[in-house]
């Protein structure tokens, strides 16, 4: 597969799994892959099969059993196919695990089965039913990249969709036992390269097991050039042998694989974490650090979704660029997994809606841009579609003039309500303090707060917006201040209908308890949050813009559009100059100075040293307006990362995220360009 701009796999669509249902040897319909002829379970003994070449052979039932660790347990699949293996495990863990203990699947999967043949296939096990549903119920669009469905408070599925070696080779997490599946060598050699052994090797904590259904010479041989040991053992019914083993040659440290500056620190203890800001960022990570079973103390001056969270109604939408690059890849990741979080947070649909959100192309350059981006990427319908005029007025309900993108799963969101809810978590202690001040304290922080008390923490996390970088140790973290007023409209009885949140220039969300709100204005560097009227005037005229059809019938049904009549909210959101979030470790920069301080004579000199963090010390900050797509994800990342397991986003994502970006680009600035690849610095 050719490479995107960025270096990285397509971001696309992926081509969904041919099956045919045959009857198997006791008669009954059992699902077969007509591209690959061959079965993915037999239906008479599937599950015995499951169970003795993955299962047992990887020992999982007593290394359940004897788990302790706080971190979870990590499988790895390549080839999830109908999620049987997958399921087998989950059900395994829950026999046999501490009940402290947790699990965290990854299997690869490049041709996802589709919603209605998962279903289909899993029913053949009735005793998996209620495991099968909650599967189903989070099955994601076929789009290239990783998903993260939690299946359970203790189990996490992360699925890689696309090439298994691809998706392997940017994986950023260690795995404890793998099942290596996929069909046979013979029928599908494309999968079976060294280069899959590899990147199995690298990915692999030390005395990681394997176990597979085959003992093909290409697969033995494979195996053993990575560096694992195999042996023959028994293998299920008729096949008389197959595969299990070890990793033998401990493999390199995995974080020294990667740009030095973004090596991940160690992992360290994680009893108690104070996680300050309680907006969507710090709310969204002190409910997954806390559904980890971490004690966590959420700090807020004032109270949940007090600042750029704090809005009745936001719109959960993204902006992605014509050509492939790391931002958008993250905000489509972001996009996905909120739609998958709230539905999973919230089924009840109290604290947001899919209704859908359009994006008009409004002038012609939108509009090529739009072709352009559609034409780079063939993404499922269901995940983003251009539609027609016409198109785009049936699914907003009301008329509209131009094209546009729709992103069926995207909706609205009560920010506010969300962040009160994430705050209200079991496990979650909100406390109502300013903080002032970090000190490190034996192996963890000493928080000076507002009212002159402490805190003591093993972690912290700053999510305090445009506040974020008042800490000394955030000091250098470039933020800007934004400033944004959303203007609400009380509709009259017999108001026009809008279906659909509708962006342009702006956004408009449906109503909501009969007020309309849309928004907003975008004023970096102003920090005044006062409500003015001529920022009312200025939404009412996008508004117009965006849908004049619908703002004169509003005015038809009498609908007063003074903007003195107006009311609204202001406030400020943070933004980084690069506009993509900080999500990560924070950098200890005067240290960074001094170990990279040759980059300022010769770029491509890259030091060896890892980058340094202060630490224990994470920030989620610069989500700028689109954090009901970036916060909820940079929260499981930051989760995943503090917790020690697999990431929920390719690594080179992960490392655009880092918060020391910057601080690497200006050493580098006005010198010799980084070698490609190598610094995941972008250029200006
Ligand atoms: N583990 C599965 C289960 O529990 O149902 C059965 C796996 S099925 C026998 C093999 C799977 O590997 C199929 O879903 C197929 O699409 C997938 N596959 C084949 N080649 C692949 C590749 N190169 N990358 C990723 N997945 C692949």
């Amino acid at each position: 597969m050719t490479a995107a701009p960025d270096g990285l796999p397509p971001l696309a669509g992926l081509e969904i799994a041919r099956l045919d249902w045959r009857q198997d040897e006791t008669g009954e319909s059992a699902p077969h892959s007509t591209a690959f002829d061959d079965v993915y379970f037999s239906r008479h003994d599937g599950r015995a099969e499951t169970e003795h070449v993955f299962i047992a052979a990887n020992r999982l039932p007593e290394r359940f059993r004897e788990w302790r660790e706080s971190r979870p347990f990590v499988v790895g699949e390549t080839g999830f196919g109908t999620g049987l293996n997958m399921l087998c495990t989950w059900a395994c863990f829950e026999a046999h695990a501490p009940a402290t203990a947790r699990l965290h699947l990854v299997s690869t999967e490049k041709y996802p089965l589709g919603r209605d043949d998962l279903a289909r296939a899993l029913a053949a096990w009735p005793d998996l039913a209620e495991r099968a549903a909650r599967l189903v119920a989070q099955w994601p669009a076929p789009v290239t990249g990783v998903h993260r469905l939690r299946l359970d408070d203790r189990v996490t599925l992360d699925l890689h969709l696309g090439d298994t070696t691809e998706r392997l080779a940017l994986l950023d997490g260690r795995v404890d036992a793998w099942f290596l599946d996929g069909f046979a060598p013979a029928k599908n050699p494309g999968m079976w390269r060294p280069e899959l052994f590899a990147a199995m090797a690298a990915r692999s904590r030390p005395g990681a097991t394997f176990a597979t259904f085959t003992c093909a010479g290409v697969v033995k041989r494979g195996l053993a050039a990575a560096g694992f040991a195999w042996r023959k053992v028994p293998g299920f019914g008729r096949k008389r042998e197959m595969l299990a083993g070890e990793i033998a040659t401990p493999p390199a440290d995995e974080r020294r694989q990667r740009t030095p500056w973004f090596t991940p620190p160690a992992p360290r203890p994680v009893r108690r974490v104070a996680v300050v800001g309680a907006g969507i960022a710090g709310a969204s990570l002190a409910a997954a650090l806390a559904g980890r079973g971490v004690a966590v103390t959420l700090l807020d001056r004032e109270g949940p979704g007090a600042g750029g969270s704090g809005n009745a109604q936001g719109a959960l939408y993204v902006k992605l660029a014509a050509d492939t690059n790391p931002q958008s890849r993250v905000y489509l990741a972001g996009l996905l997994h909120s739609c998958r979080w709230l539905e999973a947070l919230d089924p009840a649909r109290e604290l947001w809606a899919p209704s859908g959100v359009l994006q008009l192309a409004g002038g012609e350059r939108e509009a090529s841009r739009q072709a352009r981006f559609l034409e780079r990427h063939p993404l499922p319908a269901g995940a983003v579609e251009g539609v027609d005029a016409v198109e785009a007025s049936r699914r907003a309900g009301v008329a509209v003039a131009t094209t546009g993108l729709d992103y069926p799963l995207a909706g609205w969101v009560r920010p506010d309500a969300l962040c009160a809810r994430l705050a209200d978590s079991p496990g979650v202690d909100f406390r109502r303090a300013g903080v002032e001040g970090l000190e490190p304290a034996g192996d963890g922080w000493r928080l000076r707060l507002a009212d002159g008390e402490t805190l003591a923490a093993d972690q912290v996390v700053i999510a305090t917006a445009t506040l974020a970088n008042r800490f000394a140790q955030t000091a250098r973290l470039p933020l800007q201040p934004v400033r944004g007023q959303v203007s609400r409209l009380t509709l009259p009885e017999g108001a026009p209908p809008l279906r659909r949140v509708v962006c342009a220039g702006g956004y408009v969300s449906p109503p909501l308890d009969g007020v309309l709100t849309f928004g907003a204005t975008f004023v970096p560097g102003d920090t005044d949050t006062g409500v003015r009227e001529a920022d009312h005037a200025a939404n009412l005229a996008e508004l117009e813009r965006t849908l004049p059809a619908y703002v004169a019938a509003l005015r038809a049904a009498g609908t007063d559009l003074d903007p003195a009549g107006l009311a609204g909210r202001a406030a400020l959101r943070a933004a980084s100059p690069d506009k993509s979030p900080y999500a990560g470790p924070v950098p200890d920069a005067a240290a960074w100075a001094d170990d990279y301080a040759v980059l300022a004579k010769d770029a491509t000199r890259v030091p060896d040293t890892p980058g340094r963090h202060h630490p224990g010390l994470w920030i989620s900050a610069a989500h700028g307006s689109r954090g009901l797509a970036s916060a909820p994800l940079c929260a499981e990342l930051l989760a995943s990362r503090i917790c020690d397991e697999p990431l929920p986003l390719e690594q080179p994502l992960a490392d655009h995220l880092h918060p020391g970006r910057r601080l690497i680009r200006d050493l580098v600035r006005g010198k010799q360009a980084w070698p490609r690849g190598r610094t995941g610095v972008e250029k200006a």
